[in-house]
């Protein structure tokens, strides 16, 4: 089922978006049947549940989709290629710290909470440009895109405006030079919008169900 999935999911989205596997709750035989279908990507939402099966499978690469928080930073430094849910200075000090330690220049996304939901994390989109002028002077971070978790809603077609917000966000940040901060990766679309994410610009889907079930 799995590898049958990815074969169709492969058919129709482009080589150029990426695909990452969002496992959280998944068997190590589930990840593995993903990665031998093709899959090189795989997220996670808990630092705890990642670090055991990272030893695992190793070689490819991990993200981290849930929130982090300040004291599972240094666990998470050590298994995870990007870092998806940056939402915060201060997580972002505690990841300049830490892989400072240990030599590392971290991969980040910034988190924007487009649609400004109480209950989702993520920057409020009118303060991401400040907040990250600051995460831009980290040494040990390298600011590489954002990613945004659209609202549930009856319609995905609702989803748009809040993938077009990001996208504008992206190119808005991209014209303001800030220092050593080219935003590449637009990380948006899940299982039940990543079609509306693709067409509204995304470069990175997170799929759980689409893939799992
Ligand atoms: C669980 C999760 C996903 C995948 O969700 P599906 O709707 O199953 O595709 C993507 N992103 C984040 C942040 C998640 O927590």
């Amino acid at each position: 089922m799995i590898k049958e999935n990815i074969i169709k999911l492969k058919r129709r989205i482009p080589s150029s978006i990426t695909i990452v596997a969002v496992s959280k709750g998944r068997t190590m035989d589930e990840i593995k049947e993903a990665i031998e279908a093709g899959i090189n990507d795989i997220g996670e939402n808990r630092v705890q549940e990642a670090l055991a099966k990272y030893y695992q499978l190793p070689e490819v690469r991990w993200h981290m989709v849930g929130h982090l928080q300040t004291n599972k930073v240094k666990e998470a430094l050590r298994i995870f290629d990007l870092i998806q849910s940056v939402d915060s200075l201060r997580l972002a000090d505690e990841i300049d710290k830490q892989a400072s330690r240990i030599n590392k220049v971290q991969d980040i996304l910034i988190q924007v909470n487009t649609a400004g939901e109480n209950s989702k994390f993520g920057l409020k989109p009118d303060d991401t440009v400040e907040v990250m002028s600051e995460i831009a002077k980290f040494k040990n971070i390298n600011i590489k895109g954002l990613m945004t978790i659209a609202p549930i809603v009856d319609n995905p077609q609702k989803t748009r405006p809040y993938f077009r917000m990001l996208r504008e966000l992206k190119d808005e940040i991209n014209t303001l030079n800030i220092k050593h901060t080219t935003l590449n990766i637009l990380s948006m679309g899940m299982t039940d919008d990543f079609a509306q994410a693709i067409e509204e610009g995304s470069n990175m889907i997170r799929l759980g169900r689409a893939i799992f079930d």
